[in-house]
């Protein structure tokens, strides 16, 4: 077995936003918050974007992905999943990655903002539809996650660390709130690493391993750079 580990790291270059199951006076909408009462980015949200920037890319790439998130269009043969399905789960194959929710470097403060909901139909605003959003502080926001699993071998963690590293690279934005300016990424990056069972240490995958694969899954092309 190999043990993978994967550190993200976000910086945002605006405010985000996550709604949370709290409620905060002044706030239609209040900020996901951990257990221990410190603003993070979900780890179900992480891995929902994460997911959807993989799989478009895949498809791009006119590899295999089927359609979630509906159990009934997803992979049907379990014995060959796709790609998307071997990293990040199918309804009958948990993930073997167990993603933590992401936490902001250092204080983060936060506003209220407000916002009115505009009709895209009548391109018009609805009367009463005044709300009010908790969101960070304007970015620059550095945002660290991580998520971990075991691999039955090498190649098969090196193809998560690929996948999710590829999907990093992609985001552009993350949260609610994306077309009245929040959440968007200036960048992200993956440290990948595996365990090495003799000497309790973890090392570095090279990028040179991660930019193999995603040369083979584009095709050839260098797509991925950058
Ligand atoms: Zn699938």
């Amino acid at each position: 077995m190999e043990h993978l580990r994967l550190e993200l790291r976000l910086i945002l270059r605006t405010a985000f936003h996550t709604t949370g199951n709290r409620r905060r006076w002044g706030a239609d909408k209040a900020l996901a918050m951990s257990a221990d009462g410190r603003y993070v980015i979900p780890a179900t949200t992480l891995k929902g974007v994460l997911r959807d920037r993989a799989e478009a890319l895949l498809r791009v790439w006119g590899q295999p992905v089927c359609t979630g998130p509906m159990p009934e269009t997803m992979c049907a043969d379990l014995n060959s999943l796709c790609l998307a399905c071997q990293v990040f789960g199918h309804p009958q194959r948990p993930s073997p990655l167990r993603f933590q929710d992401g936490h902001f470097a250092g204080d983060v403060g936060t506003l209220i903002r407000s916002g009115v909901s505009i009709s895209r139909q009548r391109h018009a605003t609805l009367p009463h539809r005044l709300f009010f959003v908790e969101t960070t502080e304007p970015g620059p926001l550095t945002c660290l996650a991580i998520c971990e699993g075991y691999f039955p071998d090498r190649a098969a963690a090196y193809r998560a660390a690929a996948l999710v590293a590829l999907a990093v690279r992609w985001i552009s934005a993350i949260g609610g709130g994306r077309t009245r300016g929040l959440g968007w990424l200036e960048r992200g990056e993956v440290e990948p690493t595996l365990n090495d069972n003799r000497f309790y240490k973890r090392n570095p995958i090279p990028q040179a391993e991660l930019e193999a694969l995603w040369r083979t899954w584009s095709g050839g092309s260098n797509v991925a750079e950058g």
